[in-house]
């Protein structure tokens, strides 16, 4: 996003409507003008201040990014569609749809973690840290996630090395992995958390037992770790199918 300083006004309108705080009041070289610009390197291209039409003199405007910029506005716009995979914004389209039905099998947890939130943004290089310490422990990053498009090798975790300063409003690693790595995988997101400058959230799923037990909780439970069973997640809305008296 740019603001043409010739036509701004100062006005400040748009300021709040920035999600990430990179909208900056300044004075033109003559001294006594004061208009707004855009830190380039802070804004994600979410579109939030044009959308807003808060703008008295029509002074904000879009660019339209080469590569690998372009992918802030993909990942930041939720009017933007991923070419690869044709879903908007961050996730899968389950991700969207909270529709995961037949999604896990029976002994296998799934975890989205949400990197980013308005105000804060997420480097992908703190997601490629993210990446490479979940590597480690063999997990299955979801092929069809735009971020996981972004990984040059999915073994290690490593990303395209063209986009890891890139800034975006929030992304979400997706991944599978078998019930026994639930802990060392939240032990692992403990410690990288130390490390990376930005926020995340976990959102963890599995197939309900036939007796309707949630297995993910019964390990949390086991290993007395904190959890919500019904917070809000990104995740999680399977359909139960009946097959006589159990469930499928
Ligand atoms: S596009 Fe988004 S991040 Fe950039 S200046 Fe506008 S509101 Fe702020
Ligand atoms: S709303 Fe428009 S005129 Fe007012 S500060 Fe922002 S860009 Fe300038």
């Amino acid at each position: 996003m740019r603001i043409d300083a010739a036509k701004c006004v100062g006005c400040g309108q748009c300021h709040q409507f920035c999600t990430m705080g990179a909208i900056y009041f300044t004075r033109s070289d003559k001294g006594s003008k004061v208009h707004c610009f855009v830190d380039e390197d802070e804004c994600v291209d979410c579109g939030i201040c044009f959308r807003s039409q808060v703008c008295p003199t029509d002074s904000l405007y879009q660019i339209n990014h080469d590569w690998p910029r372009s992918i802030r506005g993909t990942f930041s716009n939720p009017l933007s569609e991923h070419k690869e995979t044709r879903v908007p914004g961050r996730g899968t389209e389950e991700m969207k749809t909270n529709d995961i039905t037949n999604r896990y099998k029976r002994g296998y947890a799934g975890m989205a973690a949400e990197m980013g939130r308005p105000g804060t943004g997420a480097r992908l290089r703190d997601a490629e840290k993210v990446f490479k310490s979940l590597a480690k422990l063999g997990v299955e990053f979801e092929p069809n996630n735009p971020l996981t498009g972004l990984l040059a090798n999915k073994q290690t975790g490593e990303m395209n090395p063209e986009v890891v300063n890139e800034k975006v409003l929030s992304a979400i690693i997706e991944m599978v992995f078998p019930l026994e790595l639930v802990i060392p995988v939240l032990d692992v997101m403990e410690q990288v958390a130390e490390e990376i400058d930005t926020v995340f959230s976990i959102d963890l799923v599995a197939r309900v037992d036939e007796d309707l037990a949630v297995p993910t909780a019964k390990v949390m439970e086991k290993h007395e770790k904190w959890f919500s069973l019904n917070g809000k997640t990104n995740l999680g809305l399977g359909h139960l199918r009946v097959k006589g008296a159990g469930l499928s």
